[in-house]
């Protein structure tokens, strides 16, 4: 058994910060710049994650570097979800024995969900011996007090304890200036999905109260903010931990009430618990992006139903109808997970047959990933290897001629786009459409930062092509 959720204390976040200030007078003391790395793998909850450890190395009078032979403090925030990300992690960490050997007394530090299974954790322990800190998300908030422990330099520093899961408010963040911004309104998952490891190393639902919700929201956009991602497992079980008669349509009301002009968005949301209310809040809520993250998963009634997922293609299917009421033009994007242990030739065609009547506008599949500890691992799983890339091989084909067609429809139309950064080649200007699509665009970078209205002159399966006619 774990510990039960525990809301940090401001008290408790004051004395890391205080402890930052100290570690910055001691760090900067022999005028040397001290330098840290950060590398993030995973998910747009790990993005935001880091975004605070870089925030908490800042204050501690840290600069960053890409280069890891530089780097005093390296930081690997890791994924769990599928086994290749945990390869990707281990074969980089395993790497920094070299650098370790060239820069003595740097320290390296790895993080996040995978640490947070107790396997890996061994793993790391017995095997990779350049590691000097290990820490899991539940940890994140005293970030400073690990990481001068390890630096004392009296042994290696393992935290990642089972958890239900901590609350912090009040840590420090540092972004990287865009106007895109993650804004994480609840932690953790319960769900228990029969393929995933998330519940098993995120903890428990926990959702941040509405007013630090809406404080953040305040300062991102006071910082420049115009395109705001709300991040939560499953969103739509925001507030049910508060007891507070707030839901998420409740806090996408107050957010879209707040002054200036920006769009918010919002990931995952889980299908079992996607409402017509909420539908009802999007259609209404001028500022929420015409966009929607709806994990489907599989198409067949079985597999769905050995994944744990709480409905079925019918279910599913009548969803996507009703939020087309309401919101005709809305984006539509999904995962899908091929080769779930047992599924059929005949099962997989269901996941196909769902993908063209719903017909995405975008979608991220991935084969099948063992994670130990969850119930599917138990599971039979005859199909070999090759037949799951085939079948993968099949479903991204599909996925890619549907998004080719979706974006042909884009053409001739002027568009709201928001440019968040410089392009390439041709095109100097990378945009966003309202509904999350990517428009390489032709225009002065003057518009960086900007919405402005864009004709889309052409498009293939991942992208818009276009130009800027108002700026
Ligand atoms: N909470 C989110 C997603 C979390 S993980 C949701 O429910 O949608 C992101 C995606 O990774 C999942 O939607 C799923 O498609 C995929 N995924 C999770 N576990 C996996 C596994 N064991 N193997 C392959 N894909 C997996
Ligand atoms: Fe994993 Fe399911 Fe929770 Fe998503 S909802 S994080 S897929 S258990």
């Amino acid at each position: 058994m774990g510990r039960e959720r525990e809301e940090i204390s401001p008290q408790a976040v004051a004395e890391q910060l205080a402890l930052c200030e100290r570690l910055r007078a001691r760090l900067t003391a022999e005028g040397r710049q001290p330098l840290a790395l950060v590398d993030t793998y995973g998910c747009q909850q790990n993005e935001a994650d880091s975004e605070h450890l870089r925030g908490f190395l800042k204050q501690m009078g840290f600069a960053f570097t890409q280069d890891e032979f530089e780097a005093d403090v390296i930081v690997v925030n890791t994924c769990a979800v599928r086994e290749h990300a945990e390869q990707r992690v281990l074969g980089n960490v395993g790497a920094l024995t070299h650098t370790k050997a060239k820069k003595p007394g740097q320290i390296v530090a790895v993080c996040g969900c995978m640490v947070q299974q107790p396997h890996m954790a061994d793993k790391i322990r017995k095997s990779y011996r350049m590691v000097d800190l290990v820490f899991g998300p539940h940890e994140l908030w005293r970030f400073p007090e690990l990481l001068e422990r390890a630096m004392e330099g009296r042994g290696r520093v393992f935290a990642a304890d089972p958890f239900d899961g901590a609350v912090a408010e009040g840590l420090p963040v540092s972004r990287d200036g865009g106007v895109r911004a993650w804004l994480s309104v609840m932690y953790g998952c319960n769900n228990f999905c029969s393929y995933c490891v998330v519940p098993y190393v995120r903890g428990r639902e926990r959702s941040r109260r509405p007013e630090d919700v809406l404080a953040e929201a305040r300062r991102l956009l006071a910082d420049g903010a115009k395109d705001i991602t709300l991040l939560g497992q499953n969103v739509n079980s925001y507030g049910r931990d508060l007891g507070l008669n707030m839901d998420f349509s409740g806090l996408l009301r107050e957010l879209n009430a707040l002054p200036g002009d920006f769009r918010l968005r919002f990931m995952t949301s889980h299908p079992k618990d996607a409402t017509e209310r909420l539908f009802e809040t999007m259609a209404s809520c001028e500022k929420c992006a015409h966009h929607l993250h709806l994990p489907v998963q599989a198409g067949s009634d079985r597999v769905l139903r050995a994944m744990n997922r709480g409905y079925d293609a019918a279910g599913y299917l009548e969803k996507v109808e009703l939020l087309r009421k309401y919101i005709p033009d809305i984006v539509l994007t999904t995962d899908i997970i091929v080769g779930f242990p047992g599924e059929t030739e005949e099962e997989f065609e269901d996941t196909l047959r769902l993908v063209e009547k719903v017909r995405y506008d975008a979608m991220f599949t991935f084969i099948y990933s063992k994670r130990e500890g969850t119930p599917a691992a138990k599971m039979p799983d005859p199909v070999s290897r090759e037949e799951k890339q085939r079948r993968f091989d099949r479903l991204l084909e599909t996925s890619n001629r549907i998004s080719a067609e979706k974006h042909a429809a884009y053409v001739g139309q002027t568009l709201r786009v928001l440019v968040d950064g410089p392009g390439s080649g041709d095109y100097p200007l990378a945009a966003r459409t309202d509904g999350g699509r990517l428009v390489h665009l032709r225009g002065s970078e003057e518009n960086i930062g900007r919405f402005v209205k864009a004709r889309i002159t052409s498009g293939n399966t991942w992208a818009l092509f276009g130009e800027v006619t108002d700026g």
